[in-house]
């Protein structure tokens, strides 16, 4: 174990990361296999981590940070949580992949079953984009229509089809926001700005009876945290009911986390479709998506709607997200990571309160997010002004020289784990306070 030491943003403090970006850059694009990794946000060189235990991360030249990003949303209990880790390590002992079904999985689909209302059936995969990629392939083949609607600001994974930039404020045609996405790949796809239901009604009234389905991050956490109205969620309930159009919840990031439920449970609606990824892993590569049967015997081998995954319901995986969703239970981690961010809002109003330039806190359950939009925290995706974006770089350096690790980026929501007591609180909040002082 390396012996911890103060941290420090310097990269000839931090010599060990420096050697390895420079190494990746070499052998991988961007020195990154995720490209927000990469601080090209803030500037300056990525940590490398060496090992991380509950709340905290220890980089290559053993410095230690308290850790707000948790993997951007699996690590709900923290990291290597003790019964996590040893339900893999017994997994393990048993075989990595079978490519052959197990008890395991038929578990963690149990579990999924029983604790969302909406869900029948569900299929396990691999990664949050490979059920948001399916789930779409699934209610295509169940209505039998082309069109896809999504929202400018919500990120579904990184299928081609859904890499669609916004359109400015109005329903408008899906242009790719990625190279190597072909118009033709979009052109069923349609764009339209959240908090919104007259551009919604509008499209529909158009379009309608094109739309196979409409998907939505029912909280918008990957631009910004932006909670929407419930009066918004249910009108796009209404709309897709009224037009034979799916309703899918994206639960990435929100299912587990924001209840057993999910974010359909919080907002008391239910989807035709809900997608999953995140939590339900437990931290190893688990995505999920289900919806009622009806929809799910489209696909193979009941129907003709084909998906797949050689590492699709591995015994490790599963037994990664059945120890962390044991763990929830037991623990009653919703009610605790409720209290625990509403306990941090109460810190740190006061302290934002006090910053000599505009910050704002978002915070739903256990997500939180600091907006540094002049003109207050937004509802629609909006993009930060050069001063705003510098003044978050700012921070985030003057952050991680304090030992705090948020995410690199000012569009990016914190992450708060069962291991943030009450000590880690007042330690961001702490450097919070010091960080704003310095940097106005
Ligand atoms: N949907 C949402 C809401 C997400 O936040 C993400 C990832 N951040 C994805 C889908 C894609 O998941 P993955 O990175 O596991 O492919």
């Amino acid at each position: 174990m390396t012996q911890e030491r103060p941290a420090t943003t310097h990269p000839s403090l931090r010599p060990r990361s420096a050697e390895l970006y420079e190494r990746a850059c070499r052998v991988i694009p961007g020195g990154v296999n995720s490209p927000v990794r990469a601080f090209r946000a803030v500037g300056g060189t990525p940590l490398f981590i060496a090992r991380a235990a509950g709340a905290q991360v220890f980089d290559a030249d053993g410095r230690a940070y308290l850790d707000f990003v948790g993997s951007w949303g699996p690590l709900i209990a923290g990291h290597a949580h003790p019964a996590v880790v040893a339900a893999v390590t017994e997994a393990l002992g048993r075989g990595m992949t079978y490519g052959a079904p197990c008890a395991a999985e038929v578990e963690l689909a149990e579990r999924v079953v029983a604790a969302y209302p909406a869900v029948e059936q569900v299929r396990l995969v691999s990664s949050g984009t490979e059920a948001v990629m399916s789930a779409i392939r699934v209610a295509r083949a169940s209505t039998q229509r082309e069109l896809i609607v999504k929202f400018a600001g919500c990120y579904h994974g990184h299928a081609d089809h859904l890499l669609v930039a916004a359109g400015s404020g109005l329903a408008t045609f899906g242009r790719p926001s990625s190279g190597g996405v072909p118009e033709a790949f979009v052109a069923c796809t349609r764009v339209l700005p959240l908090d919104d239901e007259a551009a919604a009604a509008e499209l529909f009234g158009r379009e309608g009876a094109r739309i196979a389905a409409v998907i939505i991050e029912p909280v918008p956490a990957n631009h910004g945290l932006l909670p929407q109205r419930r009066a918004f969620l249910h009108a796009l309930r209404e709309l897709t009911r009224q037009h034979g159009a799916l309703l899918i919840f994206d639960e990435v990031i929100s299912g587990f986390r924001l209840g057993r439920g999910g974010a359909a449970e919080w907002l008391g609606i239910a989807p035709d479709l809900a997608t999953f990824g995140k939590v339900i892993g437990g931290g190893m590569p688990v995505g999920a998506f289900g919806g009622a049967r009806r929809h799910m015997a489209h696909l193979a081998p009941d129907g003709d709607t084909y998906q797949a995954g050689t590492l699709s319901g591995n015994p490790v995986a599963m037994a990664a997200g059945l120890a962390t969703l044991d763990l929830l239970e037991r623990e009653r981690a919703w009610e605790r990571l409720e209290a625990r961010g509403a306990e941090l809002e109460q810190l740190l109003v006061p302290v934002l309160f006090a910053a000599r330039f505009p910050v704002h806190l978002v915070r739903v359950g256990s997500l939180f997010w600091l907006s540094f939009h002049a003109a207050g925290a937004p509802r629609v995706a909006a993009p930060l002004s050069a001063a705003e974006s510098a003044r978050f770089a700012a921070l985030f350096h003057a952050m991680l020289d304090r030992g705090i690790y948020l995410p690199p980026s000012a569009y990016e929501a914190c992450f708060l784990s069962l291991a943030h007591g009450p000590a880690e609180l007042t330690r961001l909040v702490e450097a919070l306070s010091e960080s704003l002082a310095m940097i106005a």
